[in-house]
């Protein structure tokens, strides 16, 4: 559907860095980051303050499947014996 005239305006420009350091532990990630920061932040004109960030992903720490995809939106887990086992041992019922 065609829409009134709009405009954009641009707003907080940043830089986003992605290292390359898959296969190392999260502890070993993070310190990997600090020195990245720090590099950045001692060696690089006109940078403001570097920040770090991660995505999470919550797995079932049985099977290690999503809780996205293998628990209810009440958190009942469907994905493996064992987290339904869990579930019921802490006084829930199974659906
Ligand atoms: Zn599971």
């Amino acid at each position: 559907m065609p829409k009134a005239k709009t405009e954009v305006d641009y707003e907080n420009y940043r830089i986003e860095v992605q290292p390359e350091l898959a296969g190392i532990s999260h502890d070993s990630q993070v310190a990997a980051l600090v020195g990245i920061k720090k590099g950045i932040e001692r060696h690089v004109d006109n940078a403001g303050p570097v920040t770090i960030h991660w995505d999470t992903v919550e797995r079932c720490a049985y099977c290690k499947m999503e809780t996205s995809i293998g628990y209810s939106p009440t958190g009942e887990p469907c994905c493996c014996d064992e987290a339904q086992q869990e579930w019921v041992q802490m006084g829930n019922t199974l659906t």
